[in-house]
């Protein structure tokens, strides 16, 4: 009697978990947005930005895909189950600290990141690394522009190097050279020099771009939004207030 009771039960919880993991699906995967061929933010149907092609996609893919949502017509964007979601089943090649809602950089998953060796070095914000298994998209060896800071320049053609430039240099040589790191992404992959936009972090788990900044070697750069932005910004009030770096007296 016992086991011809059980039967339908087991049924009914079933249709109560698959029930449930549909709703639980539901919005993300039923909400459609729409991006093009080359950008790198999704929209609603009628925005100006589709003129050239229009994608129709699922947010949940749009958002897995790492496209960000459009500044101008404000498109849905995922709610925080569904954004934990979409960090899980995202590459960790990509992994993008843009998807679930962080506290700051250091909540940012290193085991998430994708690995990568500093092979050579350009400037303060800039440096070259051979990642040994590059997703598509990527190059085995890839210069990389951190995101979200600027340090004087050294290497300009035209321009004299700036004050602290060298220093900042010296900085980002000394600390990433021949060091393994990981990398992490934002909105967007590359920069219009083809650069690979990135976040570096040492093996510490601490995010190299945050400590320039913090440090006094360079601005937080905030003509392109970044996740850290606010971070950022706090940060460089954090250094001038301290006169560390280049906002030492001696400028
Ligand atoms: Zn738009």
């Amino acid at each position: 009697m016992k086991t011809r009771k059980g039967i339908p039960f087991v049924l009914f919880l079933s249709v109560l978990v698959i029930g449930g993991c549909f709703l639980l699906q539901g919005a993300a995967g039923d909400t459609r947005v729409y991006v093009t061929n080359s950008g790198k933010k999704y929209h609603r149907e009628n925005c100006s930005s589709l003129r050239r092609s229009k994608i129709e996609v699922s947010l949940l893919d749009a958002v897995k895909s790492g496209y960000g949502p459009c500044t101008s017509c404000k498109p849905p964007v995922l709610d925080e189950g569904e954004a934990r979601t979409a960090v899980e089943q995202s590459p960790t090649a990509f992994y993008r600290v843009n998807i679930a809602a962080l506290e700051g950089s250091a909540a940012a998953d290193p085991g998430r990141m994708l690995g990568a060796e500093v092979v050579s070095h350009v400037d303060g914000d800039t440096v070259r690394v051979r990642i040994p298994n590059p997703p598509e998209g990527l190059g085995t060896v890839e210069t990389i522009r951190l995101i979200g800071v600027d340090t004087p320049e050294t290497v300009h053609p035209r321009r004299e190097v700036e004050f602290f430039g060298k220093e900042a240099s010296d900085f980002t040589k000394q600390k990433l050279l021949g060091k393994q790191v990981n990398l992490a992404f934002d909105w967007d992959t590359r920069d219009k020099y083809g650069r690979l936009l990135a976040y570096i972090y040492t093996a510490d788990g601490a995010c190299f771009n945050a400590a320039l900044i913090r440090e006094g070697y360079g601005h937080a750069y905030t003509r392109f939004t970044f996740q850290f932005m606010d971070e950022f910004r706090a940060l460089e009030q954090e250094a001038r207030r301290e006169k560390r770096g280049l906002w030492g007296n001696e400028q």
